[in-house]
């Protein structure tokens, strides 16, 4: 189905004349999903720009977002849509809002975890005619974000009334399929510096298997200047030289922060475009949301949806049209004269309409001050480790989460009476992470959530399910636990973390 694009609010320029040759074009399906606020007017401009362009495409509008929520669809994104998506395996999409007191989930996470888009890739580069505090530093580089692990699993809890739980997971296979993605965009776009970032100096086990596994996987790839930064020393960094970097690989979390703090180094998120991609589909947004402030005024720039769609015709094998657009658009910012409100700053500003005309307008020009990079086929690789074959594990003992109302010394000897004579013996109690039984609390402002360490100590079996199923009957007895982890050591490597002042 072709879009039918707004052409009385769009002034078709000379650049038809420079569009490629249709003919020689394979036409692509691609799912448009125009989204909500701003997302229609921004979509119709991409659209009618790609068209003008050449580009050789199956659009294939779609439904996601607030309408679709409304109807009472508490995932934001219809049957049908993910029917379309399924087939095209090419998306353009815009900004899908999260309306307060409808649904559960957010439309967009939604899509990103059904079709396993596993790799946010954010570019972060200098455009020109757009002032920054950083500008003339040469900024060009790549945040590349896992997108469907880490917090972002939305796995969360009360484990208390008082105390909320969010789940971490990092699994081994999720870094490595990162981190060769992170090595794959820097070979297909000719950089030579992949870097990753993580907090593992304190999440030892979850940011630690994130770091070691790209550490394992970079060793696959000796040719790239491969090294690891603590992720706030990265976020100083990007601030102070953010021209050191090319790739940065991340977390789900970390990345989420580190790329909109990018985006603000070249301009801010109104111009940032991103591409979320996965073995089977690949899906382009612009950064920003709905603007529902400025909605339906005709005012919003086009910009990020425009870069975030030549990334998508760059996927798709259409380099041509992506070359042209993006040169296009380049000199549009610069020449300055058609500029939306958000970039003129004192100049007179234009509305959508009439950016997109110039950008249509300068098709076959170039940017006299930026070039574009070349760009070879992105190969999306998948992990080639696997999991670890088969390893020992013991169990070590057990920890048990209680709620509990009184102080650490009566909780700590009403279970030491408890367990008397199971096999379990309470090595120590922590509160928020730090212990404090048995020994000296130190200032500890305790809340109702306390995890409290069993050590097994019969030396002359292991440990089984059976006795913790027993520890339990006796500490349920007694007390309110919500939550059990247990101690395991994998191939004689411990699989847990001490509390603070655990080992003192
Ligand atoms: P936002 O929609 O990005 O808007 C923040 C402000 O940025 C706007 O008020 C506007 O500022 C400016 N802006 C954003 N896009 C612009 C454009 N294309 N042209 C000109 N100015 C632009 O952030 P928000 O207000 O926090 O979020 C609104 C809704 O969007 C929420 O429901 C949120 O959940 C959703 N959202 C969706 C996505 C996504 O789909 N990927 C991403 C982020 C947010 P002025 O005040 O200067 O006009």
């Amino acid at each position: 189905m072709m879009y039918e694009a707004d052409s009385s609010s769009v002034s078709p320029g000379a650049g038809r004349s420079q569009s490629p040759d249709r003919a020689k074009q394979v036409t692509h399906p691609v799912v448009a999903l125009p989204g909500d606020g701003v997302g229609p007017e921004v979509m119709r401009a991409a659209m009618s720009v790609l068209d003008e362009a050449g580009a050789s495409i199956d659009w294939r509008i779609c439904d996601a977002g607030a309408n679709v929520f409304r109807d009472g669809i508490a995932s934001g994104v219809p049957d049908k849509t993910l029917d379309a998506i399924e087939n095209a395996g090419v998306v353009l999409k815009g900004p899908l809002e999260t309306p307060v007191g409808f649904g559960e989930k957010s439309a967009n996470v939604t899509l990103r975890k059904i079709f396993e888009l596993y790799a946010n890739v954010r570019p972060v580069r200098a455009l020109p005619g757009i002032a920054t505090p950083f500008s003339g530093r040469n900024i060009d580089f790549v945040v590349v974000r896992e997108n469907v692990e880490d917090l972002y699993a939305g796995i969360e809890h009360m484990q208390t009334p008082d105390v909320a739980q969010c789940l971490k997971l990092i699994s081994r296979k999720g870094s490595e399929k990162i981190a060769r993605f992170a090595f794959a965009l820097a070979q297909a776009e000719g950089r030579h510096k992949v870097e990753c970032a993580t907090k593992a100096n304190i999440m030892k086990l979850t940011e630690g298997l994130f770091k070691s596994t790209f550490e394992s996987v970079a060793a696959d790839f000796p040719e790239f200047e491969a090294g690891h930064l603590v992720v706030d020393n990265c976020a100083h960094k990007m601030v102070v030289a953010p021209e050191s970097f090319d790739v940065v690989v991340t977390t789900n979390m970390n990345g989420d922060i580190l790329s909109d703090l990018a985006a603000g180094l070249v301009g801010g998120l109104g111009l940032a475009p991103s591409a979320n991609l996965g073995r089977q589909v690949a899906m382009f947004e612009a950064v920003h949301g709905s603007a529902p402030d400025i909605a339906g005024q005709g005012l919003a720039n086009p910009t990020a949806l425009l870069l975030s769609a030549v990334m998508m015709m760059r996927h798709i094998g259409q380099q041509e049209v992506a070359d042209v657009v993006e040169n296009a658009l380049y000199c549009t910012l610069e020449d300055g004269t058609h500029l939306t409100a958000d970039i003129a700053r004192d100049a007179e500003s234009v509305g959508t309409a009439a950016f997109t005309g110039a950008v249509i307008d300068n098709f076959g020009r170039s940017s006299r001050h930026l070039e574009n990079r070349t760009y070879a086929p992105l190969q999306i690789p998948d992990a080639v480790h696997g999991p670890l074959g088969e390893v020992t594990r013991e169990m070590a003992g057990v920890d048990v989460f209680i709620e509990w109302k009184g102080n650490a010394d009566a909780l700590g000897q009403s279970l030491e009476t408890a367990v008397f004579a199971s096999g379990f013996r309470l090595s120590m109690i922590s509160n928020r992470g730090t212990k404090v039984y048995p020994g000296r609390t130190g200032h500890t402002d305790t809340v109702n959530h306390w995890r409290c360490r069993f050590a097994w100590t019969d030396r002359d079996r292991s440990c089984t399910d059976a006795d913790i199923r027993d520890l339990l009957t006796r500490i349920g007895d007694i007390h309110r636990w919500m939550h059990v982890e247990k101690l395991q050591h994998f191939d004689g490597t411990a699989g847990f973390t001490l509390a603070q002042g655990e080992n003192q």
